[in-house]
This record gives C-alpha cells, sequence and structure tokens, in this order.
C-alpha cells in the first residue's frame, strides 16, 4: 500500500477535496461506485498530484497504509451508511473511518457507537465551502476522539483554508460535535441570506431603486462591519443581467426558495434544546412560504397590494437604516447560533469552544466575513460568554443600530413588505432587555386552566390559586 489517505464517493465535493488533498503532496486513494467517475478524476487531474485508483472497495482499501484513515463523501443518509456496511468490513483495528458529507449528527452519534464497537474510529466531519471550497480551501469541523484527530489533524489542517496563517479547521469535539456545529453553521447560513433578501426587498420597494444600483450599495457595505463572502456575493448576483432578456437576473429568477434540509434540521435541534433561534428559523420558513405557490396566488387574487409605501425624505438616512437594521438582526442570529451550539455542547458533554468556531469559520465557508474575528475576539476575552450581545462590541452595534433597526421594520411593515427576520430579531432583543414579560399572564392562564403552578417576585416556591374556589393561595 502507498497512498496515505482513502476517499470514497467522487461526486463534485469528493472529487476536489480528493485533488485538493493530492495538491497538497498526499498520496491518495480514490474510489466511486460507479467507476466512471474514478476513472475521469484520474484523466483530467492525475497530474495534480499523486493518485492511487481502484474499481474495487477491496482494492481501495488494499492500497492504504495502515492504520487507514478512509473518507467517505456521498450522499447523506442511507447512501453513507450503504457504504460503511461495504468497507468496514474490510478494514482492521484501529483504522479510522471519516464521514465527510452532511449527516445528521444523531445518525454520526449512530454510526460512532456502532464501529467503536469493531474496534474502527469513527468521525463526523463537516465540510463547508462548497465545491470551490472543497478544492481550494474549505472549512473543517472535525469531531470524532484525539487518537483519530491526531492522525487525521494535519491532513485536515493542511488542506483548510487559511486566514492570518491559522488553518480553518478544528477538532471541535468527540463524535457527533462536527456535524452538530456544521448543520448550526448552516443554520446560521439561512439566517443570514434571510437577512440579506429583506434588506434588498425593503430597499428596493422603498426606495424604488434597481436591482444594479442596489448592487453598489452591497459593494460599499462590504466595505465596513457588514465585509463577508454572502454580502460580496449579493452584489455580483444583483448587478448580473439574464442575457436572454436583458432584464435584471433577479427579476427573472423564480421566487420559490429551494432548501436541502440543514436549516429544518437547525430548527428541529433548536426546539428539542429549547434554545430560542428565531433568525433561523424565521429564515427556513420564509423558504416554505416562498415554495407555497398555490397559497400565495389565492392570497394575491383576495388581498391587493397595499399602496401605503410610506414617503422617504432622507434617502441616504434610510439606507444606512437598513444597514443598521442587517448588522443587528446578523448579531442576533449568530448570538443564537452559538446559544444553540453552546447548549448543544452541554447537553452532549463536547466541550466545544465557541471562540474556536468562529475562528475557523473566517475563511473557506459561506459565512465567512470580519464579523467572525470580532466573535473571536469576544470569547477569547470571555469564554463563558452568556450571549454575544452583551458583549461590548456587540452591545454597541445592537444600541447603535436600534433606532435605524425600528424605523426600518416600521417602514416595510407599513408598506406591507414581509421582513420576518428582521422583526423577529428585534422582538427577541426587546423580549431580552425587558424588565418585564407577559409570561407572568400565561403562567397565571395556565395555572388558571390546570393547576400548572407558577413561582412569585416576592417569595421562593411554587404556588397554585384556588381559581374554582375561594381564590386564596396556597403552596404546590
Ligand atoms: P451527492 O450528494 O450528489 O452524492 C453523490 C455521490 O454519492 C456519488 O459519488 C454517488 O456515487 C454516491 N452514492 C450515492 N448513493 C450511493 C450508494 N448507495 N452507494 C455508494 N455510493 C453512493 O454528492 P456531492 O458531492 O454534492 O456531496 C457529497 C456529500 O457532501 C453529501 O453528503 C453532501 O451533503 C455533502 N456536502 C455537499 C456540499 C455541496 O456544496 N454540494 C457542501 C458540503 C457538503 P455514484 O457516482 O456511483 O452515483
Amino acid at each position: 500500500p502507498t497512498a496515505d489517505i482513502g476517499l470514497t464517493g467522487l461526486a463534485v465535493m469528493g472529487r476536489n477535496l480528493a485533488r485538493n488533498i493530492a495538491r497538497h503532496g498526499h498520496t491518495i486513494a480514490v474510489h466511486n461506485r460507479s467507476t466512471e467517475k474514478m476513472t475521469s478524476l484520474l484523466e483530467d487531474h492525475g497530474d495534480e498530484g499523486d493518485f492511487v485508483g481502484s474499481e474495487s472497495m477491496a482494492d481501495f482499501v488494499a492500497s492504504i497504509k495502515q492504520p487507514r484513515a478512509v473518507i467517505i463523501m456521498v450522499k447523506a443518509g442511507e447512501a453513507t451508511d450503504a457504504v460503511i456496511d461495504e468497507l468496514t468490513p474490510l478494514l482492521d483495528e484501529g483504522d479510522i473511518v471519516v464521514d465527510a458529507g452532511n449527516a445528521h449528527f444523531e445518525d454520526t452519534l449512530r454510526r460512532q457507537q456502532a464501529l467503536e464497537e469493531r474496534g474502527l474510529h469513527f468521525v463526523g466531519m463537516g465540510v463547508s465551502g462548497g465545491e470551490e471550497g472543497a478544492l481550494n480551501g474549505p472549512s473543517i469541523m472535525v469531531g470524532g476522539s484525539e487518537h483519530a484527530y491526531e492522525t487525521l489533524g494535519p491532513i485536515v489542517e493542511d488542506i483548510a483554508a487559511l486566514v492570518d496563517g491559522t488553518p480553518c479547521a478544528t477538532h471541535v469535539g468527540p463524535d457527533g460535535a462536527g456535524h452538530f456545529v456544521k448543520m448550526v453553521h448552516n443554520g446560521i447560513e439561512y439566517a443570514d441570506m434571510q437577512l440579506i433578501a429583506e434588506a434588498y426587498d425593503v430597499l428596493r420597494n422603498i426606495l424604488g431603486r434597481e436591482p444594479a444600483e442596489l448592487a453598489d450599495v452591497f459593494r460599499e457595505w462590504n466595505e465596513g462591519d457588514l465585509d463577508s463572502f454572502l454580502i460580496e456575493m449579493t452584489a455580483d448576483v444583483l448587478a448580473h443581467t439574464d442575457a436572454a432578456t436583458g432584464r435584471p437576473f433577479v427579476d427573472v429568477v423564480a421566487d420559490a426558495a429551494e432548501q436541502k434540509g440543514t436549516g429544518r434540521w437547525t430548527v428541529q435541534s433548536a426546539l428539542d434544546l429549547g434554545v430560542p433561534v428565531t433568525g433561523i428559523a424565521e429564515a427556513t420558513f420564509a423558504r416554505s412560504v416562498s415554495g407555497h405557490v398555490e397559497q400565495r396566488e389565492a392570497a394575491r387574487a383576495v388581498f391587493s397590494q397595499t399602496s401605503d409605501t410610506p414617503g422617504v425624505e432622507d434617502e441616504e438616512q434610510f439606507v444606512e437604516d437598513v444597514r443598521a437594521a442587517l448588522y443587528a438582526a446578523k448579531v442576533v442570529a449568530y448570538a443564537q447560533g452559538f446559544d444553540q451550539i453552546t447548549e448543544g455542547s452541554n447537553q452532549h458533554g463536547w466541550d466545544v469552544s465557541p471562540g474556536d468556531l468562529a475562528t475557523i469559520w473566517r475563511g473557506g465557508c459561506i459565512i465567512r466575513a470580519k464579523f467572525l474575528d470580532r466573535i473571536r475576539e469576544a470569547y477569547e476575552a470571555e469564554p463563558d460568554l452568556t450571549t454575544l450581545m452583551t458583549q461590548e462590541y456587540f452591545s454597541k452595534a445592537l444600541r447603535d443600530g436600534e433606532a435605524g433597526w425600528r424605523r426600518v421594520v416600521v417602514a416595510a411593515t407599513q408598506a406591507g413588505i414581509p421582513v420576518p427576520a428582521f422583526a423577529s430579531s428585534l422582538s427577541y432583543f426587546d423580549a431580552l432587555r425587558r424588565d418585564r414579560l407577559p409570561a407572568a399572564l400565561i403562567q397565571g392562564l395556565r395555572d388558571n386552566f390546570g393547576a400548572h403552578t407558577y413561582g412569585r417576585v416576592d417569595r421562593e416556591g411554587s404556588f397554585h390559586t384556588l381559581w374554582a374556589g375561594d381564590r386564596s393561595e396556597v403552596d404546590a
């Protein structure tokens, strides 16, 4: 055997990851269920490094040095199980199996257990950055044993993106930790995109500016605090003209957003963990709403468009308000995402370092942004931060943006432009900072109809009012 590592599953992601590994001087064994993808990789890119191609799984395994490390990069779900079933009987104790697909972290927990019983190490590795990232440097979130990371770490850190000389790859924690944080990363990506979309919608419809003009606004924003891959890409997409019609590209694209499921998983997990990720949830629901074409058609026929678009006296101020709203809501969405990671880590005993994640998300991945450096700094200064929102830099951003954020939500609401992520983030902010919440009334109702009891502000304990009786209060 000559290969340092093996990779099976050579669709777009696996093919590019294999090329990346080979380009960094590691000899890589490659395999794919249908042989054609393997042979075409060798034909097209065999000169980029040392590839060892195999048609059969057995030859593939035999070509890898022991203890072996084998990366699986196939369709998440049943396909991954099928490959694990075919691969593992051919392996020896101490070998490492890496699932680099977008697995649900609970599948990773299950697979880790099963493989551990057979003396194998199982690693759930989250890879972000799409096709381009896989080839030129992704952000990599590794979940698995220390031992597995000792073997895998050097290669993974070698092929990851680099920011200020630091690789965008880390050992996140054991078993499902890597796939869990990759999932939340994708959820945050949903929120980021929804916020950008709302900013665009508000600017376009309230100021009546064309997409190409708005591209300039986003380009300018990309020079400041909002500097990020997605804002830069927004300018690019808005500036693009459809060749067939000569119209702005964004006007010829069907307005039903699709999803592969990681946003939904994030929200489902957040519900299980009891973490209010309102930004991510609204972003996920907004995609669902956009896809409900029949309901939208029916509603359009019954409820005409509102024409109550507010006039804007100072356009530059309004643009600045939208920027502030976008930034403030982004702070909230990220704070919520990091809360989910902290809570997930606590409940699963993973000991995830949020600061390390901010560090490795600065490059390679879709949510890469200057902003993440601020998050890294915040956790560096205070590793046990209760919420990012109260940390000095972010609290200032929220305070500075607050007035504009409110004006934008009001203007959008008046104009009938949906801003679920802007508005829900603002409500979350308001909920956190208020002295008293109407949850007290909810507790009263619950005690009244279901004797669910309540606490009091002035005394310890749990109480119940005899609603149907003399309305006296008893200790519960
Ligand atoms: P796909 O998700 O489209 O999966 C195609 C690959 O899976 C092919 O190699 C295919 O083999 C293999 N496969 C499917 N079913 C089986 C099976 N039953 N047994 C063996 N092999 C099977 O490929 P992508 O490259 O897009 O993604 C790979 C993984 O990476 C996925 O888990 C995806 O979620 C994840 N990912 C993708 C990103 C992206 O931007 N695309 C970004 C980050 C992660 P064959 O050629 O024989 O059909």
